[in-house]
């Protein structure tokens, strides 16, 4: 299996057999099938991607993602100056 049984993500980078593959430009967008627009995720990883995803935006640095769904909200949010963003994640410490 490509990249070595590695989540691609280099906040994670966990060893599993378990990996799915993630396309970084998704095929809603455009992305292709190609070698060059794929890679192994964790299934873990891959959903936060595929959560934030689904909700129009794209993580800032898709090859550096938090692995919490909150977390990479929150961050999408700070990015993209939207605190509506984070409007369904219960967390105080957001400013
Ligand atoms: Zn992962």
């Amino acid at each position: 299996m490509r990249d070595q049984f590695t989540c691609q993500n280099k906040r994670c980078n966990i060893v599993t057999t378990e990996l799915e593959i993630d396309h970084r430009l998704a095929v809603e967008a455009g992305g292709s099938d190609d070698d060059i627009n794929c890679r192994c995720l964790c299934s873990d990883c891959h959903s936060v991607k595929s959560r934030i995803e689904s909700k129009g935006h794209k993580l800032p640095d898709p090859e550096d993602f938090p692995t919490d769904y909150a977390e990479a909200r929150r961050l999408v949010a700070y990015q993209m100056s939207d605190p509506s963003l984070v409007d369904d994640i219960p967390d105080p410490e957001f400013d």
